[in-house]
């Protein structure tokens, strides 16, 4: 062993040489900020080293290979110098993070947290403190719950992870801080007050067909008008003022009568007298109908005209068939996503946001909005 292998062993004792015909060739392990990298250096001639590194790093291989044509190492320890120089600037030394004060830090903000605010309903901390379950109650007291997680390898430990609000995409930021995002959710619970108000009083005033059970995060209503009449109600939770949108469901000709009625009410609608009594006035209604009592069982007839008649059941994802024949002598209804996929399987023409095919049933031209 010369000078040279001796210095290597002492500085790199992990890397062993192997002499080959035209190479020499030094392959093992380098220690590097409390890891370890598995590379392979060969070297041809004085100047000519070339890398192999591991996986997680040979998309800095041509970096490297770069440092070291510019540098010119003399000798393999420079060489491994270099490598591991950059390794530690790529990959940078994360503390490793402390269980137990992960643990004693959600503790601490539990029991902060509990004894900080009065409108909390009910709060739940899991046995494994993986998560913490929350119940509030709004300035309507109506009840909202939510589940906020914590990732114990995050230095922002908590974050939301199941709510029942009317937001498209996750939009809650992770904290480390239990009141930061409880003081979130509460912020945009109140957001939506003017929409969880005009929501109740269409729940409290109409007969609802679909859905059976509403969720706080639903923005539509199918509401029961007459026999074989509903209609879809839809409002914009973000801004409840603006025109619903209204969807009439049942025999064209009655279709025909409320789209009327909506047609000269429209220019009228005026938000600030009450959205859910501007959407009577809008249908032309003095009220909606009440549910029958549960003593008089309804017909599923009087509901609407009836099942699907492609699937043969009435509710399908809990909706209720949406699509009826507009053939008066037909009039058979269809649940969106079932006649969707019929006309699909036999050549219907898309139309914007439509398609346009045959009844099953009477085979006369019928129109499907293409299922969300
Ligand atoms: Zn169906
Ligand atoms: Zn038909």
């Amino acid at each position: 062993m010369d000078d040279a292998d001796l210095a290597l062993l002492l500085k790199y004792p992990l890397i062993s040489k192997a002499l080959a015909e035209n190479a020499v060739t030094y392959k093992g392990t380098v220690h590097v900020n409390e890891e370890d990298y598995e590379i392979c250096v060969t070297n041809s001639n004085d100047t000519n080293f070339k890398l192999t590194l591991p996986e997680r790093l040979t998309s800095f291989e041509a970096e490297v290979d770069a440092v070291i044509t510019k540098e010119q190492p003399k000798n393999i320890i420079t060489v491994l110098d270099i490598i591991c120089t950059f390794i530690s600037t790529k990959i940078p030394f994360t503390e490793p993070i402390d269980r137990c004060e992960v643990y004693r830090h959600i503790l601490h903000e539990y029991s902060d947290f509990t004894r900080f605010y009065l409108n909390i309903k009910s709060c739940f901390l899991a046995h494994d403190l993986s998560k913490v379950r929350i119940s509030t109650l709004d300035q309507g007291r109506r009840e909202h719950s939510f589940e906020i997680s914590a990732n114990f390898d995050d230095k922002n430990v908590f974050s939301v992870t199941s709510y029942d609000l009317p937001l498209d995409k996750e939009e809650f930021r992770k904290s480390a801080s239990l009141k930061d995002i409880y003081d979130e959710l509460l912020g945009t619970i109140d957001t939506f007050q003017p929409f969880f108000e005009v929501m109740d009083e269409f729940d409290r005033n109409c007969w609802v067909l679909d859905p059976e059970e509403p969720k706080r995060s639903c923005g539509y209503r199918r509401i029961w008008i007459r026999e074989n009449f509903s209609v879809i109600i839809t409002l914009n939770p973000v801004d409840v003022s603006r025109l619903p949108e209204i969807k009439l469901l049942g025999p064209e000709r009655l279709v025909e009568e409320y789209r009327s009625n909506l047609n000269s009410n429209i220019s009228e609608w005026e938000p600030k007298n009450g959205v859910f009594s501007e959407t009577l006035k809008l249908l032309g209604l003095e009220s909606f109908p009440q549910k029958p009592a549960v003593e008089e069982r309804v017909p599923d007839l009087l509901v609407n005209s009836g099942d699907c008649s492609i699937c043969f059941s009435s509710r399908l994802n809990d909706k209720l068939p949406e699509v009826i024949c507009k053939n008066k002598v037909c009039e058979n209804c269809y649940h969106v996503e079932c006649l969707y996929e019929w006309l699909m399987s036999v050549n219907a023409r898309r139309f914007f946001s439509d398609v346009v095919g045959l009844c099953p049933n009477c085979e006369k031209n019928i129109t499907c909005p293409i299922p969300k």
